[in-house]
């Protein structure tokens, strides 16, 4: 009885996330930018450097529903091959380099296509789009060079099944890299952020994107993500090696970030 009633829980929450990405969608970029100042842009220029993309690589952003991972991915490859003087790599680069974006809901990926499209993407046979649910990916085991998930692994249901499909679909030598929001320690700021995540954000929600619910769910979900060290330590359970992590604006954001050997 006890564990149906969690089935019941668990659905739940999945169906709840789906409404609160959906419902978000459209304003999702405005209201990123919005809430955190434009930093997020950032935050994720961060991740993508701490990847190091190379032309050729394989690669999964998952709940990268929005694309702007992985447009940056495909930027920052872009400069390696201006960088090099030799046609053959930007070849390579069309022929070979998959940035496979994967994410649970339609409407985010919607919005990421159109996206794609307004910036002449949408004919680049390097970035594939892909429904999938982070707990159970579509890929094959040792497939991925990189796995980014930025801003996606607290709205999950189970972070360790995210964490062990992770690792399965990475190759020897892959790297995860996740981006999420976290916890701020410093006394005086930690009051100050507090209040911004539990007062300001869902009246922003409210203001600009007429749904104070979704924004409320939202700040509620930082708290109840595990702190860093704790979360590194489910990525070192997952098996990943020098599990790391970088605190950014004192723990607002941090970078966690392991190895597969
Ligand atoms: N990565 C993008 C960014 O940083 O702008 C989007 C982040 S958005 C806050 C979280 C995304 O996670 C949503 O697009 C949502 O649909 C997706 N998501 C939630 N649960 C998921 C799951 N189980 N599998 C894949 N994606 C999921």
């Amino acid at each position: 009885k006890i564990s149906g009633f969690k089935e019941v829980q668990e659905e739940e929450k999945s169906q709840m996330v789906d409404n609160v990405f959906s419902s978000v969608a459209s304003n999702y970029d405005l209201m990123n930018d919005v809430m955190s100042g434009g930093l997020h842009r950032l935050w994720k220029d961060r991740l993508v450097s701490k990847l190091n993309p190379f032309p050729g690589m394989r690669h999964l952003d998952v709940a990268g529903g929005t694309g702007d991972v992985a447009f940056r991915i495909l930027e920052s490859l872009n400069s390696v091959s201006r960088r090099a003087v030799q046609d053959v790599l930007q070849d390579n680069l069309q022929e070979e380099t998959q940035i496979y974006v994967c994410d649970i809901n339609t409407n985010m990926l919607n919005v990421g296509k159109k996206r794609a499209q307004e910036r002449g993407l949408e004919d680049l046979r390097s970035l594939r789009w892909v429904e999938g649910d982070a707990e159970a990916l579509c890929f094959e085991d040792a497939s991925m060079d990189g796995y980014t998930i930025a801003f996606g692994i607290r709205n999950v249901t189970h972070i360790e099944k995210v964490l062990a499909e992770a690792y399965r679909v990475l190759k020897p030598g892959g790297r995860f890299l996740c981006l999420e929001l976290s916890h701020v320690e410093a006394p005086g700021f930690k009051q100050l952020y507090d209040y911004y995540s539990f007062s300001v954000i869902p009246a922003l929600g409210e203001l600009v994107a007429g749904d104070r619910e979704s924004y409320q769910y939202l700040v509620e979900s930082i708290r109840r993500f595990p702190p860093q060290d704790m979360f590194a330590s489910m990525i070192a359970d997952a098996g990943f090696q020098k599990v790391e992590y970088e605190n950014l604006v004192g723990g607002v954001v941090a970078i966690h970030s392991g190895l597969k050997f």
